[in-house]
C-alpha cells in the first residue's frame, strides 16, 4: 500500500486526474483464481479494462482472452495471444466481423443467423471452421427455469436447428454460457457450475459434437460496498473440486474455461482526482473535483440510480450499476475525518455528484482524492467527451515498482 501511495503522490504532482493500476494486486487475484479452480483455464474479459499494460500483464500469467468486438480481438493479438487463446463472443457480429476475425480467434455464434453467416464465410474461403455457440440454457443462474434473453441461442432451439441444418463448413467445438456477473454467494456459483457440466453432457448426447471447450462464463464477484461479504473462495473450492475433477476425468480433451473481468482486475485500480474548489452553500460544504462523471462514471451513476429508484437498494444492472456505495473515497491526510462534505464534479450538470454528505478530513484546493474499485468498468465505461475537459491519464505500477504510462 505504501508503494502505491507514493506512486499516487508523485503522479499527482503533475496535476490532472488519472487512473492507476497495480500489477501486484492483479497477480494476487489471478493466483486466487488458479488456486480455487486448478482444472480450469481462464479468459480475461477485455471489455472490463482494455488498458494495454493490463492486458499484457494478465496474459503474462497464462490467461487467454474473452473478446467482445473485433477491436478486442486485435488487442488480444497485440498482447501476444495466439488465435486458439482468443474467443470472440458478442451479439450482433456482422459478416465483416466474422470474416476478419475467423482466422484470428475462435468465433462463438450468438444466434442461429450468425451460425449461418459463419457457415457462409467459411464456405466462401473453403475452410472447415471450428466455432463455438453461446447457449441460453433451460436453467437460470440462481436455479429455476431459463428465461428469455438477447444473448445466445435457446437450448432447445439449438438442438432443433443443428438437427435440421447442415453446416458443411462449421464444426461446433465448444459451448459458452454467461448468465450473470458479480455473484458473491459460493453456493449459487457451485450450483450453476453443476448445471453447466450437465449441459455439456446433454449437448454432446444430443448433437454428437465432442466438446473441445466448455466455457462457463463469468460470475465471480468482488466486494464493492462496505456491506458486501467477499466471495468465500475456500468454500467455493471445496464444493466444486469433485465436480471439476470428475468432468476433467470424463472429458480429458475438453478445456474448462472460466471468464473473468472484474475478479482479476476490479480491486486493482484507483481513480485519482483533486479538489479544485471548496464552497459552502446554505450550510452545506461542497468540494468541487476535477472530472468525476466524466472521469469515473460508475459511482456517479450509482447515486443517480438510487436517487430515482423508490427501492432503497435497487437491483444491480451490470456492469453499469452494482449497488449504492460502489466505491470508497480515500484521502491522503493523516488527520481523522472532521467535516461533512459533498463531492461534486466540475461539469455543468447537477447530476455530477460522486459522494454526498460523507465525513472526510479537511481538504483544500490542490488536495487529492482517490476512488477505489476502479480497475474494471471504470475508464472503459466513462463518457470522456462531455464538455471537452482533459481526459484522465492511465498509469500502470509494475510488480517491480516502475510506473508506465
Ligand atoms: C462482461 C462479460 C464477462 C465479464 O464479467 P465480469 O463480471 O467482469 O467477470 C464475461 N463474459 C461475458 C460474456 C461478458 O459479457
Amino acid at each position: 500500500m505504501n508503494r502505491l501511495a507514493s506512486a499516487v503522490r508523485s503522479l499527482a504532482q503533475a496535476g490532472g486526474s488519472f487512473y492507476l493500476y497495480d500489477e501486484s494486486s492483479i497477480f494476487r487475484h489471478i493466483d486466487l483464481l488458479k488456486e480455487t479452480f486448478p482444472q480450469a483455464q481462464f479468459l480475461y474479459s477485455i471489455k472490463c479494462n482494455p488498458n494495454p499494460h493490463v492486458i499484457q500483464s494478465v496474459c503474462s500469467r497464462g490467461l487467454g482472452a474473452d473478446t467482445a468486438s473485433f477491436g478486442e480481438v486485435l488487442a488480444a493479438e497485440k498482447a501476444g495471444l495466439s488465435p486458439d487463446q482468443i474467443y470472440y463472443s458478442a451479439p450482433g457480429k456482422t459478416s465483416e466481423d466474422i470474416r476478419r476475425a475467423m482466422s484470428r480467434s475462435t468465433l462463438i455464434a450468438d444466434s442461429t443467423g450468425e451460425l449461418l453467416r459463419i457457415q457462409a464465410a467459411a464456405g466462401e474461403s473453403g475452410q472447415i471452421l471450428h466455432a463455438g455457440v453461446r447457449i441460453n440454457p433451460d436453467f437460470s443462474f440462481g436455479g429455476g427455469p431459463g428465461s428469455s434473453s438477447k444473448f445466445g441461442i435457446d437450448e432447445s432451439q439449438l438442438y432443433e436447428f443443428l438437427a435440421e441444418t447442415p453446416l458443411k463448413n462449421v464444426v461446433i467445438g465448444g459451448i459458452h454460457v454467461h448468465l450473470k456477473s458479480q455473484e458473491l454467494r459460493s453456493e449459487v456459483l457451485a450450483e450453476y457450475y453443476r448445471n453447466m457440466f450437465h449441459l455439456a453432457e446433454t449437448f454432446e448426447e444430443k448433437t454428437g459434437f465432442p466438446l473441445k471447450f466448455l466455457n462457463l462464463g463469468s460470475g465471480m464477484g468482488i466486494p464493492y460496498s462496505p456491506d458486501d461479504r467477499p466471495l468465500d473462495l475456500e468454500a467455493l473450492k471445496e464444493t466444486t473440486a469433485e465436480l471439476f475433477a470428475g468432468f476433467h476425468t470424463s472429458h480429458p480433451d475438453t478445456a474448462i474455461l472460466i471468464e473473468t473481468g472484474r475478479f482479476a482486475v476490479g480491486k486493482s485500480g484507483y481513480y485519482v482526482t483533486r479538489v479544485l474548489d471548496r464552497k459552502i452553500s446554505r450550510g452545506k460544504t461542497y468540494l468541487i473535483l476535477e472530472n468525476t462523471l466524466n472521469g469515473f462514471l460508475r459511482p456517479v451513476l450509482a447515486r443517480l440510480i438510487c436517487r430515482y429508484s423508490p427501492d432503497p437498494s435497487p437491483e444491480g444492472c451490470e456492469p453499469l450499476f452494482t449497488c449504492r456505495d460502489e466505491c470508497g473515497i480515500m484521502t491522503f491526510k493523516e488527520e481523522p475525518p472532521s467535516e461533512q462534505v459533498t463531492l461534486a464534479g466540475n461539469l455543468c450538470t447537477a447530476a455530477d455528484v460522486i459522494a454526498e454528505d460523507i465525513l472526510l478530513p479537511h481538504l483544500e484546493p490542490g488536495d487529492i482524492v482517490a476512488v477505489t474499485n476502479a480497475g474494471s468498468y471504470a475508464a472503459a465505461l466513462t463518457p470522456f467527451q462531455f464538455s471537452s475537459q482533459e481526459k484522465p491519464a492511465e498509469f500502470f505500477l509494475t510488480e517491480e515498482g516502475k510506473i508506465l504510462s
